[in-house]
């Protein structure tokens, strides 16, 4: 099955590899407040959010979906702290037998949030489980083994769900059903973009001026995540030339050297692009093909190098594939885009 493959962790996106010391925790939002942008989420969370704690109940399951590095877990995190109630996190994957799931929700305090990432990938046997949990507020637990067996119904504290997912599509009906309040992340707005980046500058004690820190932001796809780690990077460019501050000049070259165009791509994005164009006619083209051509999986390919090709108009997904659309031509200096174009695949 395709989503059981592994998932390269995002960092993967910039190329370097993940400094113990860039840890994103000292980044990550704490509240409502801080939490910059998604404004209709944050408004209608801070309403339901309120009114759990007026009737001094748990709020209701929470499903959140989008591409990685939006602020998934950290909405989580800030949910769990504005009812003051205990986070416990986990992923799918580590969610192997029945007993891993009994274990956290026997121990998790009343109207705890429990936070599970990727539950796209719950194996069936924990998602029945979950059901149960989700509904009742109780589990089944299989006591001894063969003819002798038996299920006993344990009660457990009422609890709220969060499952993330940056497959919406691969979660059964069954689980999306069971969540109370669905909240779909998009990409982030350019003035939310610059906020980000100005907070955390702030508390990394970086100084950026406005041009910089309105190029960085519409250099990192739309998404916290690359924006800050965009940052650190910008910082190491412009002490390594003895510049105590980001200017505009920093971060143009520090973005040249670290090959990211003015959309914000990377290699690898213009990579994919090319395929498209040079070896499948700009498409269609199945996405397992051309997840082969680029030699990573399916997954990282629909994860985390799509969403945001598709965000910036420059490739389409099809009943028949991918395609690219005459702006990925332009964007690239190539020609050919407008023949496409009369195929009437755009
Ligand atoms: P996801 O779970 O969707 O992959 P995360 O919650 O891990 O994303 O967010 C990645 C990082 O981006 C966080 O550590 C945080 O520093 C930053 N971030 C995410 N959302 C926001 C936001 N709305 N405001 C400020 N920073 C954010």
């Amino acid at each position: 099955m395709s989503n059981e493959k592994e998932v390269p962790p995002p960092e993967q996106y910039l190329g370097p590899e993940k400094k113990p010391n860039e840890d994103d925790s000292t980044l990550r939002p704490r509240n409502l407040g801080e939490f910059l942008g998604q404004k209709s989420i944050k408004e209608n969370l801070a309403v339901f959010i309120a009114a759990a704690r007026k009737r001094r109940e748990n709020l209701d399951h929470l499903f959140l979906t989008g591409p990685p590095g939006l602020g998934k877990t950290t909405l989580a995190q800030v949910v769990a702290n504005e009812l003051e109630v205990e986070f416990v996190q986990t992923s799918a994957p580590a969610l192997d037998k029945p007993r891993d799931l009994i274990g956290i929700l026997t121990n998790l305090e009343q109207k705890g949030v429990f936070f599970i990432d990727e539950i796209h990938r719950l194996k069936p046997a924990i998602e029945e489980m979950l059901y149960i949990a989700m509904e009742d507020y109780k589990i089944d637990c299989v006591i001894g083994q063969g003819p002798g067996a038996r299920t006993l119904q344990l009660p457990i504290q009422p609890f709220t769900l969060v499952g993330a997912t940056t497959k919406a599509g691969n979660v059964s009906s069954p689980l999306v059903s069971r969540f109370g309040i669905t909240c779909r992340f998009s990409f982030y707005e350019a003035q939310d973009m610059e906020a980000i980046v100005r907070r955390s500058a702030g508390i990394l004690g970086i100084r950026i001026d406005d041009e910089a820190a309105a190029l960085l932001s519409r250099s990192a796809r739309g998404t916290p995540r690359i924006l800050n780690r965009l940052l650190r990077r910008m910082r190491d460019f412009a002490q390594f030339q003895g510049q105590s501050f980001i200017t505009r000049q920093v971060v143009e070259e520090g973005l040249r050297r670290l090959e990211i165009d003015a959309l914000g791509l990377e290699k690898y994005d213009r990579e994919i692009l090319r395929i498209i164009i040079e070896r499948y006619g700009g498409g269609p083209v199945g996405a397992d093909t051309l997840a082969i051509s680029i030699g990573e999986s399916s997954d990282t390919l629909e994860d985390y190098y799509e969403p945001y090709l598709i965000q910036a108009g420059l490739l389409r997904r099809t009943s028949r594939g991918r395609t690219v659309t005459p702006l990925a031509y332009e964007h690239l200096g190539l020609r050919g885009g407008e023949r496409s174009g009369q195929n009437g695949l755009f």
